[in-house]
């Protein structure tokens, strides 16, 4: 076979990346937009040894897994890989995907793996409390905003997101003319010239509030006044700031935050922890699903009441403080200080004083309080990025032989490579649960027990 040539093939299998998988004479096609179950007729787009590329023509046979797209622009937007597969489906994918990378990379044999229901969203849409738009023009000329096409930085328009908040939309508009009105260029990539690069929509799901952040290529905004009026009048705006990023570079956040209007943050409740985010703060961005993942971390953690527990890579202290309430002592380690600042306020406004926040990486400040002799743990918590634990960071949990870890994960595959060091050093994998906080996308969320055998 050869570049445009058509074949009609099954799909058997999905990649972890959401493309359906084929097969036609023991070589392997990927074919993006098909479902697992599809039966299409697809045209080659580029081969390799042992495995191709091809795109869909069209569908010969649905699979009884395919449902119709919601949003119209759900095959262009690199937003959603899953919009065609029902929910159901996708949440087998996702457990399907965890008992791989665990098998795979942990090096369990898959037989062996703890692993429980995969938990699920009761209703998987408009369930992000925050999204990043940015800002460009259309072929015409005009301003534009949305999300990004899959793998390149042109924009899909797109202003009413199904996963994210109906706000966004006035919000954006609020945006779009005032620039228009008052001549304000969007940023342009390549030339490194104009002034809106992003704006940031965050919401508060228990509270209400609303927070606009609007990343700037500048260090002013002409007629900012004006906008924060319009931004106010929105219901429940709480908070509108500017954040100053003059780099060139694909990082969204400048670091600097100028405030235009309220107190700096927005206020959110999970379960009854009550908490503070910034712009710059990391927040997890389905609460809904968030509380049941914290929850799982709480019960894997098997807390009785005095024990002392270290909740590596923090954030603004989430996980922390929803230990706290059972724990003896929790010290909680993240790299971005205004996280800490943020987390330390936390402590406070739910008046919790077993908790200390270190600034710094886990892997040097873990290995330092433990090393000098300062500290101990019955249980650790952690929750990475997703390229995971640093060697030197697992290495001292090795050392500090607690009772209990609990690997929080958003990246299935260092969450095995993690989870493979660990059994090699003593540790067993003894529960496994997935928590689906990102519907219609391949990502999935795993929270692991390991105790030492
Ligand atoms: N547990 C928190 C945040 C998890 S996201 C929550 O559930 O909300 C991962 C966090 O790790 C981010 O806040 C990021 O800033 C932080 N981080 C990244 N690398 C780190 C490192 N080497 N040491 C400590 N924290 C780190």
């Amino acid at each position: 076979m050869k570049k445009n040539d058509r074949f009609v093939t099954e799909i058997l299998d999905m990649s972890e990346d959401g493309a359906g998988i084929g097969r036609t004479d023991g070589y392997t096609w990927f074919i993006k937009d098909t479902v697992i179950g599809d039966r299409v007729e697809a045209g080659v787009m580029k081969m390799k040894k042992n495995y191709g590329f091809a795109r869909m023509v069209r569908i010969l046979e649905p699979s009884p897994f395919r449902i119709p797209e919601r949003c119209p622009v759900a095959r262009q937007c690199g937003g959603c890989q899953l919009q065609a597969m029902s929910y159901e489906e996708q949440l087998k994918f996702k457990e399907r995907k965890i008992r791989n990378h665990l098998s795979r990379l942990g090096g369990i044999p898959e037989e062996e793996i703890p692993m429980e229901p995969v938990m699920g969203m009761e209703d998987p849409w408009r369930y992000r409390n925050k999204a990043q738009f940015p800002f460009g023009r259309n072929r015409n000329g005009e301003i534009v905003t949305g999300f990004y096409a899959g793998r390149t930085h042109s924009i899909i328009e797109q202003e009413d997101c199904l996963l994210g908040i109906e706000e966004n939309k006035d919000i954006l508009e609020i945006i779009r003319n005032f620039m228009k009105e008052y001549n304000i260029a969007p940023y342009d990539e390549a030339e490194h010239r104009g002034l809106v690069r992003h704006a940031l929509i965050r919401k508060g799901f228990a509270t209400g509030e609303l927070m606009v952040c609007l990343v700037i290529n500048g260090r002013n905004l002409p007629y900012r006044e004006e906008l924060t009026e319009r931004l106010r009048k929105v219901p429940g705006m709480t908070s509108i700031s500017l954040s100053l990023n003059m780099e060139k570079t694909n990082v969204i956040m400048g670091k600097e935050i100028v405030n235009l209007y309220g107190p700096g943050f927005i206020t959110d409740y999970i379960g009854d922890v009550k908490y503070r985010i910034s712009p710059l703060s990391f927040y997890q961005v389905n609460p809904v699903q968030t509380r049941k993942l914290y929850e799982t971390a709480l019960e894997f953690a098997g807390l009785e009441g005095g024990e002392t527990v270290w909740d590596l890579y923090c954030g603004i202290g989430t996980i922390s403080l929803f230990l706290a309430q059972k724990a003896g002592k929790v010290c909680g380690v993240e790299i971005v200080p205004q996280a800490i600042e943020d987390a330390r306020q936390n402590a406070r406004l739910n008046g919790m004083e077993n908790v200390e926040f270190f600034v710094g990486k886990a892997e040097e400040v873990l290995p330092e309080q433990f090393e000098t002799g300062h500290t101990r743990a019955d249980v650790i918590v952690v929750d990475p990025p997703r390229k995971g634990c640093d060697e030197k960071c697992l290495e001292t949990i090795v050392k500090m032989q607690p009772r209990r870890l609990v690997y929080i994960s958003c990246d299935s595959a260092t969450l095995g490579r993690d989870v493979n060091y660990l059994r090699k050093n003593g540790f067993e994998v003894k529960r496994v649960r997935g928590c689906d906080m990102f519907g219609w996308s391949t990502h999935v969320e795993t929270v692991c027990l390991l105790q030492r055998t």
